[in-house]
């Protein structure tokens, strides 16, 4: 059998979803919204990527892991990235293509399967599309009038094709602006075979629709909590959050005596049911001597990756009288953000005192507690 290709197209910018990055490199779920995207199709035989010129840092974070083709940089429009993108897999001659959009990470399997399914069948160019539910109206000067959902449907993507003629069909039609390469193949005279889409498969644009998507992803939620102290002895500094914070005193551990990372990384290995730091990095091991606590809360969130989930949230809270946390919280939480690879705003740092009780109130030491909520696949 011929072999099946994936095009995603992830040259946009996509600005309408705010928040600076393009969109397809925001985080869904606690990873690149790409990342999704490219598992969702690792059952076909090559997957190319069309990236923009300036994202190849934010690509490479996004693939990690992934076995994709060497990325293309992409053109000046969707049409001509298509283009490029269709160039670059001609050199593996796949049978079938299936064109992709990368804003639609939900893509499902059966999904996938109905579009292959068609293309096997003979099709020659497949769309998925979808009943027009809602009314329709159109603004004119002196009213709001209907329009007839009479044969209309919304075409989603992937929008599937047999391998040269849509190439060929790209190349005869460059600089003739097409609205998606359904339009391209049907401009060329290839046939155009409809399957059903999937409500699911929405495509991410606005904002407000990372939420909706991660609803529509589902899973299981799970909790775990983390608990740590340390001691102070003799030194000028503590680590604190994978921050470094001169104080008169230094903190007493095997490791760098992170309470705070100590404590998130139990409570992440708490959410997976999976032990505790003591007995993934045991005290009396030499390698854990003087380590710098990121690599304990890095391996126990690729433990998480591992299992086909991801950290999405997590929530530490530094007990001490000394030293004062305030001035370090929001490099804190970009630090730990960036262990976990997460946006900030799924990583809360605080401090409180004990108002001079107990042994973080008569300055013994530091104590930290940690909530960390991690989801798994269904
Ligand atoms: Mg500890």
């Amino acid at each position: 059998m011929g072999k099946i290709a994936a095009l995603i197209v992830a040259g946009g910018r996509g600005e309408r979803a705010g928040g600076g990055v393009a969109k397809q490199y925001r985080p869904l779920l606690g990873k690149p919204v790409l990342a999704w995207t490219m598992e969702a199709f690792k059952s076909t035989d090559l997957i190319q990527v069309v990236i923009g010129a300036a994202d190849g840092e934010a690509f490479a974070t996004a693939a990690a892991g992934q076995k994709i083709l060497t990325p293309t940089t992409g053109g000046p429009n969707r049409q001509e990235s298509v283009r490029l993108g269709l160039e670059a897999l001609a050199a593996h001659s796949p049978e079938f293509v299936l064109i992709h959009d990368a804003a639609r990470p939900l893509v499902s399997p059966a999904l996938i399967a109905r579009v292959t399914g068609a293309l096997r069948e003979g099709g020659e160019a497949v769309v998925p599309v979808l009943p027009v539910t809602d009314a329709l109206k159109r603004q004119e000067a002196n009213g709001l009038p209907a329009v007839s959902r009479e044969g209309l449907f919304r075409a989603q993507t992937p929008q599937g094709f047999r391998f040269d003629a849509i190439l060929a069909a790209h190349r005869a039609q460059r600089g003739r602006e097409a609205v998606d390469d359904i339009a391209i193949a049907e401009n060329a005279g290839m046939k155009i075979t409809t399957v059903a889409g999937d409500e699911r498969n929405m495509k991410i644009t606005a904002p407000d629709d990372f939420a909706l998507a991660e609803n529509l992803m589902g899973g299981q939620f799970r909790t775990g909590m983390g608990f740590d102290a340390h001691r102070f002895g003799p030194g000028d500094h503590v680590w604190l959050c994978g921050l470094k914070i001169p104080h008169g005193a230094g903190l007493i551990g095997h490791s760098d005596a992170d309470a705070g990372l100590h404590a998130l990384t139990d409570a992440i290995l708490g959410a997976l049911g999976d032990g505790d730091i003591g007995q993934h990095f045991p005290p009396t091991d030499e390698r854990w001597r003087g380590a710098s606590s990121d690599k304990f809360l890095r391996h126990a969130s690729d433990l998480v990756a591992n299992a086909g989930g991801s950290v999405v949230h997590c929530d530490v809270t530094l007990i001490c009288e000394a030293p004062k946390i305030g001035p370090h919280r929001e490099a804190m939480r970009k630090r730990v953000a960036e262990i976990l690879g997460l946006d900030i705003s799924r990583v809360s740092v605080k401090a409180t005192t004990t108002e001079g009780m107990g042994f973080t109130g008569r300055r013994e030491g530091i104590a930290a507690q940690a909530v960390a909520t991690i989801r798994l696949p269904a």
